[in-house]
């Protein structure tokens, strides 16, 4: 179905004269002269509401018209960078993406049909789906260009990216679930949940699944793994998004899993004659108007953070992973990634944990690698403040690490910008 489409539409698009690319960049610069919609959660949530063929149109009109109001934005961001780090074949390569899926968009006939979306919708989720190198990507770029940019600048324009890159996403994966929603509401009867947020998310649910993952993929790679110990207030739900939850469960887990591991066999040279010590997860009751936040902690035994490197964890590209046997100093001797390996290397195999589409059935998660991509911290605080949250970390040297996510419950920030 969603290859038909696209069948047809590059057929459609080979067929059409290409505008002039000049034609393009002019057509960019007005979109982006533009401010986004101040959206807010709320107000994305409510497209859907009641269900119906009426809403489902309108939503598209607004995806139609904000995504590449978005995509525009962040091209410019990266046509105004210094011309040198714009002639770096991965920045360009980044810039390419947005102004292509940009042109896509933006000349896109107005879809009037529920058939009309389905199309598109097909389309729309190929088209984010196609996007999912670009942080790695830019990345790259910059490590490439650092002579040219300060790592403040560095992060500061991937933090900018990777916001853009949430939001473009909760905008079109709402589409998407909404039309999903309709479809499945004409064949089955009345939907009572659906959308992007989940009104009644259970984070210990959810620590069980990121767990049973994170632990074949533990096992898989050091050869063993702690078991993860639940308590607090184990029945605690609240409204979030799950995708989200998810990704920042997944990458916490996977820190402390292999800093439990790597420390266990420090200590005792084998991972299997003592007990490996769990991982303890404590969720907090569920937030109040007095109290908006859900509370979780990460609790590990795995020797926790040295005071040298407590400064950089959450830069990205900063990793501890894969020089363990090399240097001799231990799994945790430091090693600041500058080299194009990093980030390039291993950049495929983990991109489908770090960015990971979202298409109806959640995260896919590529069996990636448990480590060494240093984007888990820094990504998993961005995703914490995107709804006015937080992430810290709290080292007990040479003991363990407590690992504090705060979320804002949606219901409470569906005033949020998003
Ligand atoms: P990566 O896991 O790919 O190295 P992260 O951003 O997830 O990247 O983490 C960066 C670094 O922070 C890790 O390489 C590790 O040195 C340190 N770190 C993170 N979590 C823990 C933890 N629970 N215990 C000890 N060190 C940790
Ligand atoms: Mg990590």
């Amino acid at each position: 179905m969603m290859i038909r489409a696209l069948q047809r539409r590059s057929f459609h698009v080979r067929r059409a004269p290409e505008p002039p690319s000049t034609q393009i960049s002019q057509l960019l610069a007005s979109y982006a002269a533009h401010p986004p919609h101040p959206l807010t959660l709320n107000s994305l949530v409510a497209f859907g509401q009641p269900l119906a063929p009426k809403s489902v149109l309108r939503s598209v009109s607004f995806v139609l018209s904000e995504i590449p109001r978005r995509l525009a934005r962040r091209a410019r961001a990266l046509e105004t960078l210094p011309f040198i780090v714009g002639t770096n074949p991965y920045v360009s390569k980044a810039l390419n993406a947005y102004r292509q899926s940009f042109q896509f968009l933006a000349s896109y006939p107005p879809v009037t049909t529920l058939e009309e979306n389905t199309t598109f919708t097909a389309e729309l989720s190929h088209l984010v789906e196609s996007h999912r190198n670009d942080i790695p990507t830019m990345a790259k770029g910059f490590q490439e260009c650092a002579k040219y940019m300060s790592p403040t600048q560095i992060s500061k324009f991937l933090d900018g990216a990777i916001r853009n890159r949430i939001s473009v996403r909760l905008i079109a994966e709402q589409h998407i679930a909404l039309s999903q929603a309709l479809e499945k509401q004409e064949d089955e009867g009345f939907a009572t949940h659906y959308g992007i947020v989940d009104m009644a998310c259970s984070p210990a649910a959810m620590v069980k699944m990121c767990g049973a993952f994170v632990s074949e993929l533990c096992e898989a790679t050091l050869g063993a793994a702690p078991t993860i110990v639940i308590d607090g207030h184990q029945d605690t739900t609240f409204a979030y998004v799950p995708v989200h939850l998810e990704y920042i469960l997944t990458e916490i887990l996977k820190n402390a899993f292999r800093a439990t591991v790597e420390r266990h066999f420090q200590l005792y040279g084998t991972t299997t004659m003592h007990a490996v010590a769990p991982v303890t997860v404590t969720i907090s009751p569920p937030p109040s108007p007095a109290s908006p936040f859900l509370s979780i902690r990460v609790r590990d035994q795995g020797g926790g953070v040295s005071p040298s490197n407590m400064a950089r964890i959450f830069s990205y590209a900063f990793t501890t992973a894969g020089n363990a046997e090399s240097d001799g100093g231990g799994p945790y001797a430091a090693q600041h990634v500058g080299g194009s390996a990093a980030v390039g290397g291993s950049a495929s195999a983990g991109d489908g944990n770090l960015f990971g589409e979202i298409t109806g059935k959640g995260v896919q998660i590529g069996l990636g690698t448990i480590a060494g991509l240093g984007y888990g911290l820094p990504m998993s605080r961005l995703y914490a403040r995107y709804f006015g949250g937080s992430l810290d970390l709290f080292s007990l040297d040479g003991w363990g690490s407590d690992v504090y996510v705060k979320l804002r419950s949606v219901d409470q920030a569906g005033n949020a910008q998003i």
